[in-house]
């Protein structure tokens, strides 16, 4: 059966680059005859019918825009049968014969299920700035994320460098340590916490004692802010060296903002694949980037894991310092 109509939504946090992956997905469909509905407001916009016909023309100019112009949702009835039905009725009311889900793991659980409850081809497309989706190298946003967070811990570093202090930086990551071990990289943090390891803060202050026998003047922590309760570190580490310790919590700076041409890329290579699958008659995969190719894997492989935090960076985190 050719594909006549699909809609696409955004699901869950937002993550920069979600514009870019929509306008893709809506202009390849049109390039390939088919129609498109917006759905917004994640599956509680598909409960409720929120939809409106989507054209070429609606995704001009969102390119290089942070958020969703879809807008996105938690919804607790799509994670009922009832909840899911009536999304099915909305879906057959309005003619729509696939979707493609723009979001992470646990939007991909819903669509996963919907998808195989009512046999409705479902693609989805990973955003999540936590870069934990298996199977893909990269999900949409996580670049643009670690960029912004990475330019705010440069200049706290010039601070810090200024007066002898030690700052926490509290980064997003409830289950995830991609942020934190990203930007204690790439910014020359001392260490970081992240949630897929433990930490040893006798240890860490040890260190820090001994580099400032050594002349040291700076140090920048990182926290996942799922990995510890950094308001509770900052004050063990004051207790444990005596020195002075500042907190600064990035918190939701790191959703917002422009994507990076990175995360406009690859929005618009896998919101024009998730279209590509569809008219081909597939359903139920999950689109992804591995070593530069597209990489289409079976929904349930997409989400039966967590990513792995890499020892080895961390290591080299360490080495380094
Ligand atoms: P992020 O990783 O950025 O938080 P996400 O897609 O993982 O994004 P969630 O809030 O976990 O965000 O999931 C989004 C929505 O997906 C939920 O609000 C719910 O509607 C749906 N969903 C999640 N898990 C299930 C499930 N097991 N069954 C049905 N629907 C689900």
């Amino acid at each position: 059966m050719k594909m006549k109509r699909i809609g696409v939504l955004t699901s869950g946090g937002d993550s920069p680059g979600m514009n870019a992956a929509i306008r893709s997905v809506t202009r390849y469909a049109v390039y390939k005859g088919i129609e498109v509905m917006g759905i917004y407001n994640g599956f509680e916009g598909l409960i409720k019918s929120d939809f409106a016909r989507f054209t070429h023309r609606s995704v001009s100019n969102i390119i290089s825009r942070g958020g969703t112009i879809l807008k996105t949702a938690r919804c607790k009835e799509f994670t009922t049968t009832e909840g899911r039905s009536k999304a099915k009725d909305s879906l057959e009311k309005h003619g729509i014969d696939g979707l493609v889900v723009i979001g992470g793991n646990g939007s991909y659980r819903g669509a996963h299920i919907f998808g195989n409850e009512f046999k409705i081809p479902c693609i989805g497309v990973p955003a999540t700035i936590d870069n934990d989706i298996e199977e893909t190298d990269a999900t949409i946003g996580s670049d643009t994320a670690v960029n912004t967070a990475l330019h705010a811990i440069d200049n706290i570093r010039d601070t810090a460098t200024s007066l002898e202090r030690i700052f926490i930086v509290e980064v997003m990551g409830r289950e995830s340590g991609f942020i934190a071990k990203q930007v204690g990289l790439g910014g020359g943090a001392e260490d970081i916490i992240i949630p897929e390891m433990n930490y040893d803060l006798e240890m860490m202050c040890e260190d820090i004692n001994k580099g400032h026998n050594r002349g040291k003047i700076s140090w920048i922590i990182i926290v996942a802010e799922g990995a510890a309760k950094s308001r509770k570190i900052a004050k063990e580490i004051t207790k444990k060296t005596g020195f002075n310790v500042r907190l600064v919590v990035l918190g939701h700076i790191q959703r917002g903002g422009s994507p990076t041409a990175f995360d406009r890329i690859l929005a618009t290579r896998l919101g024009a694949a998730a279209v590509s699958l569809l008219a081909d008659g597939q359903a139920d995969k999950a689109v992804g980037i591995k070593a530069d190719k597209i990489n289409v894997v079976d929904f349930k492989v997409a989400i039966q894991e967590k990513k792995e935090a890499d020892i080895e960076l961390y290591k080299l985190l360490r080495i380094l310092t």
